[in-house]
């Protein structure tokens, strides 16, 4: 496992650094230490939904019966998983790799 380095200076972000990125609403996250713009790459956005699915699996819970007690403690550690792991599934690019955007930069 490993955290997220700047595709410009070459430096890995601190577990602290990707979570300040990754709470921008912006897809252009600026490298904290180069300030070079950086953006998450497709490959890894899509592990970091596969990461995430189990902060919904409470919406299923009610069907299994557990009692919310349960409920409530095992979405906690859940999300507590994710908040811990989730810098180290992030991989930058210097480019947006988006097909909607794709088109837009070859007009320019
Ligand atoms: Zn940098």
């Amino acid at each position: 496992m490993q955290l997220p380095v700047c595709t410009v200076c070459k430096q890995q972000w601190t577990w602290k650094e990707t979570w300040k990125s990754s709470l921008r609403m912006d897809t252009r996250i600026p490298c904290p230490r180069c300030q070079s713009s950086q953006f998450v790459t497709k490959k890894s956005r899509r592990r970091l939904m596969l990461l995430s699915w189990p902060l919904f699996l409470p919406i299923l819970l009610p069907l299994t019966g557990l009692s919310l007690v349960y409920m409530v403690i095992l979405w906690a550690l859940l999300s507590l998983l994710y908040i811990v792991f989730y810098p180290y599934f992030v991989r930058l690019a210097d480019e947006e790799e988006d097909h909607f955007t794709e088109p837009l930069k070859k007009q320019n």
